[in-house]
């Protein structure tokens, strides 16, 4: 990852439990990326999440995963920072933190699912997000943007101003506006890929077979 600050293109930020990393994580990145004219996704794990129980495997196999899933691809890098941390993982905390390393002018771009983001106000300092990244939010599959019609009067209140549906308003500050995208549906969960693995079935082409090996050579996500 490039430290220097100064006035790169859009950094675009993928957090999550990753528990595992799947496809669905990796095409949400790649169609963002492609989408937004992203210059690079970092893939961002997170150490203690808050608002949902604790993962099955550990930050350190999360992290792995991730590192494994995203080798070899220029325009992915990871971040260990959540996983370093002690505490919960807030995103505000991380934005702050990866705003104070990337400078105050280059864009950065927080990367979510509609379900995620109808659900910010229920996270730490949410109001600040908005002031720290701009959000790119992946359409519904067959609803397109009508997610936007879903907000809570609070959200709706703190976004109205801000949904933008051109892409280049990322390059054009760096922080503030929301911006749909669309993504292929890919019904895909880490629960569901869980799941399979307790129950002894099949995960393959759900996930790169590289992360499925290291999930085997680990004996992750068995019944205890
Ligand atoms: P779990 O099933 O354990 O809740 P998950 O598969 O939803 O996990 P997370 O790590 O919680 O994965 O998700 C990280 C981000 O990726 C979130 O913004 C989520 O909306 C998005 N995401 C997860 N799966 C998909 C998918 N199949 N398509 C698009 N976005 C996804």
């Amino acid at each position: 990852m490039n430290n220097k600050p100064g006035n790169r293109g859009p950094l675009g930020l993928l957090g999550g439990t990753f528990d595992p990393i799947h496809l669905g994580h990796l095409r949400l990145a790649e169609e963002a990326r492609e989408a937004l004219a992203l210059e690079q996704v970092c893939f961002i794990p997170a150490g203690d999440p808050p608002h949902r129980t604790a993962p099955a495997a550990t930050p350190q196999h999360r992290l792995a995963m991730v590192r494994i899933a995203t080798a070899g691809h220029p325009g992915y890098t990871v971040d260990d920072g959540e996983v370093a941390a002690t505490g919960k993982s807030y995103t505000v905390l991380t934005l702050e933190r990866l705003r104070e390393r990337h400078g105050p002018s280059r864009p950065l771009v927080l990367i979510l699912g509609a379900d995620a983001f109808l659900g910010i106000t229920g996270w730490h300092r949410w109001a600040e997000l908005f002031e720290l990244a701009h959000i790119a939010v992946a359409n519904r599959a067959t609803h397109g943007s009508a997610w936007l019609d879903e907000r809570s009067p609070e959200l709706h209140a703190a976004t109205a101003r801000r949904v933008d549906n051109t892409p280049a308003a990322l390059a054009r500050a760096p922080a503030g506006s929301i911006i749909p995208f669309e993504m292929t549906p890919l019904a895909i969960s880490a629960s569901l890929i869980r799941e399979h693995l307790r129950c002894g079935r099949s995960s393959r082409y759900l996930l790169p077979d590289s992360v499925l090996d290291y999930i085997q050579l680990h004996n992750l996500y068995r019944r205890a």
